[in-house]
């Protein structure tokens, strides 16, 4: 691996092409037509799921990309020079926090040139708890509709902060999208507690649920803790296909972002079904099952239901 000399190279060019966006001047949105005569402010987070929240508090009076692309896998990303450039040529920075994007701290420090924001601040993290990630914080508190609320406050808070001229418009967004997710909350709370009381375990790839796990009464059962070099070793197969049989799960999961197979081979040696891919680490494509958080939410829970059930699962 050559790793290091990989990173000075990204350095480098990433110096050039900072340069660059300095001499040829920030980019312009289109006028958006609100209040503040300046042009928009413009928003960078790291990945799709934030992005997607940030644009629901932001509406119309700032822009918002992601720096990973839908369908990234977000633990262990590389990030471009050009995702270093967009990031330090940001108004605004936001950051799930928790140790997910330590990809980027590398190269963005949090003292650099955009104003920042990490969105799990306030957030009481679940710990890892296994092997080598002992001492550390499980990062998919987005996973939790209740903790996505302070995401949601912590995003309308960083906004009006850069841009108080459109304070007013962040705070009613951030009203708006707020009840949105209570009420898919409920839908979730009322659907889950279908699941029958002696089989309430979700069997996934990635330790990814245990936020959710929490809201709505359920175990979690999972192959590897968290997205690493480390994912379905023989060890963990043989671990999962003995917790299967043991709560004799109807159906296992694997996520939208890693390969299925150690997880289609659980289920094809415990006699499960293979659930399908459940959306965490981010949103498909517009056209997909999951463009949007609340779909992902939606998509999950259908997804869940089913395997459980089968076809009939949601009438
Ligand atoms: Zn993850």
């Amino acid at each position: 691996m050559t790793g290091s000399a990989s990173r000075r190279r990204l350095l480098a060019a990433t110096l050039g092409l900072a340069t660059l966006a300095a001499t040829t001047g920030a980019t312009t949105g289109a006028t958006t037509g609100t209040a503040a005569a300046q042009s928009p402010k413009r928003i960078v987070a790291t990945f799709t799921v934030l992005a997607d929240m940030a644009q629901n508090v932001a509406g119309d009076a700032a822009l918002v990309e992601s720096l990973t692309r839908p369908g990234a896998e977000i633990h262990d990303y590389e990030p471009t020079p050009l995702d270093v450039v967009r990031a330090r040529s940001a108004d605004l920075v936001l950051w799930n926090g928790l140790g997910l994007e330590r990809w980027f701290e590398r190269f963005f420090s949090r003292a650099g040139h955009a104003r920042q924001a990490v969105l799990t601040e306030g957030i009481t993290p679940i710990g890892i708890g296994q092997g080598p990630y002992e001492n550390q914080p499980n990062p998919h508190a987005w996973m939790s509709p209740t903790l996505a609320l302070v995401y949601v406050e912590n995003i309308r808070k960083a906004l009006a902060d850069i841009d108080p001229a459109n304070a007013a418009t962040y705070a009613a967004n951030a009203e708006r999208y707020a009840a949105q997710i209570r009420a898919v909350d409920a839908r979730l709370r009322e659907s889950l507690a279908r699941l029958p009381a002696d089989r309430r375990v979700l069997a996934t790839c990635e330790g990814a649920f245990s936020y959710l796990t929490r809201d709505y009464g359920l175990r979690e059962a999972y192959l590897w803790p968290i997205n690493s070099e480390d994912e379905g070793t023989p060890r963990q197969i043989r671990a999962m296909i003995d917790t299967v049989r043991r709560t004799r799960v109807p159906a296992v999961f694997c996520e939208s972002t890693v390969n299925d197979r150690p997880m289609r081979q659980v289920a094809r040696e415990a006699g499960a079904r293979f659930g399908g891919a459940l959306f965490v680490d981010s949103l498909t494509a517009e056209d997909g099952p999951a463009p949007t958080y609340l779909k992902l939410l939606e998509a999950n829970a259908d997804m869940i239901l089913r395997g459980f059930f089968g076809n009939q699962a949601n009438r």
